[in-house]
């Protein structure tokens, strides 16, 4: 065999991040949008596509989405302009670049387990030490055991995940209050809110050129553009400023950029999809009550449960056998024998519940 060259020590003992793929009649794993975009979406897509100088580079700056986008946020939360605001390829990628600029060797994130796994995944990658905080039993955070860590770690990024995944619950506006009130002395806040369109509260309520909070979006739920991977921050100038010195040039391809700002102008379908998925998502967690299934009430397009005298692994496998796919989070730390469904249409929720309701019965 050839020499394969050793790639970095820390990298070679770290696990990759999985989210396998079965072929079944109802994909509930991945908390993407169950319904398309509009029709009328594609085309403007088409039409955009058409029209583009495909020799030349896209917009680097991605002008026209990111005004789009703070005129989007701004009829909220005025004050937000394009400067605030930092597009790329899904909020994955948006992360990334945020410690590609403060992560490192030497520094340190601060996550609250459990949490979405890609915040400790990528800080990891970036070389970037990782301090795990516990909730407590419901997954809540203790606001005082924060604070106390965060002064004790001083962390150069602190992750929130508001709704939180996997556990849909939305942090209270004070405890992020005074998280960011006490990492305004030696760090950033991160407020992940890939799925903030489905709860009630925003932390942009809190954003401030003067505050070093940085609140990151999706277009892979709401907007159901996951196959676009598209994602965006909204930041103070001078944050937007070095995540432009990290990322490379050019990354956004002009594709995607088309397909974010022709999907701004169908604002009134994509919020029509959230209330029919709260809608959907109050029907499954009634569901699940009357089977008597202990769930965690979500504030988000996904609902994590608890199937009794399981391991959760033999009735994960029992759905699947029954044409239902759910996310397996049963041998994740802290999620012993959990599962969570993401919100589908009403015919898989339909199909999700009578498939548990055979199986528990
Ligand atoms: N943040 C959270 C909390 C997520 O659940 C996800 C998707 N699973 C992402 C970020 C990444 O989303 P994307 O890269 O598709 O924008």
């Amino acid at each position: 065999m050839s020499f394969r060259p050793p790639v970095r020590d820390d990298l070679a003992e770290l696990p990759g991040y999985h989210s396998p793929q079965l072929d079944v009649e109802h994909r509930l794993n991945t908390n993407e949008s169950p319904e398309p975009p509009p029709a009328g979406f594609q085309q403007a897509v088409v039409d955009r596509v058409a029209a583009l100088d495909w020799h030349r580079y896209p917009d680097r700056g991605v002008t026209e989405l990111r005004t789009k986008l703070a005129a989007h946020h701004a009829a909220a939360h005025p004050g937000i302009t394009a400067d605030n605001i930092f597009v790329a390829n899904g909020s994955n990628e948006v992360l990334q670049t945020i410690m590609l600029a403060w992560g490192g060797p030497g520094r340190s994130i601060l996550t609250f387990e459990p949490t979405y796994a890609m915040h400790g995944q990528i800080a990891r990658v970036t070389g970037t030490g990782v301090v795990e905080v516990e909730r407590q039993d419901a997954f809540t955070i203790d606001a005082d055991h924060a604070i106390e860590t965060l002064v004790a770690q001083k962390p150069i990024v602190t992750f929130l995940c508001s709704p939180n995944n996997p556990t849909g619950i939305v942090e209270p506006p004070a405890l992020v209050e005074r998280v960011l009130d006490t990492v305004s002395e030696f760090g950033l806040l991160v407020v992940d809110e890939a799925y903030a369109q489905f709860s009630d509260w925003t932390a942009l309520d809190l954003s401030d050129e003067d505050k070093p909070l940085i609140v990151t979006r999706t277009f892979s739920k709401t907007w159901a553009m996951a196959a676009a991977r598209l994602g965006y921050l909204i930041a103070p100038a001078w944050v937007i400023e070095r995540l432009n010195t990290a990322i490379l040039p050019y990354h956004l391809d002009a594709v995607s950029q088309a397909a974010g700002s022709a999907a701004l102008d169908f604002e009134d379908e994509m919020n029509a999809r959230v209330a029919r998925m709260v809608e959907q998502r109050g029907t499954i967690q009634a569901g699940l009550a009357d089977l008597g299934i202990e769930f965690w009430p979500s504030q988000s397009n996904f609902v994590l449960f608890r199937p009794p005298n399981s391991t959760g692994n033999e009735v994960w496998q029992q759905l699947v056998d029954r044409g239902v796919l759910v996310r397996n989070c049963a041998s994740w730390p802290r999620l012993d024998g959990c599962l969570r469904i993401t919100v589908g249409t009403g015919v898989e929720n339909r199909a999700f519940l009578d498939a548990l309701a055979d199986i528990v019965a």
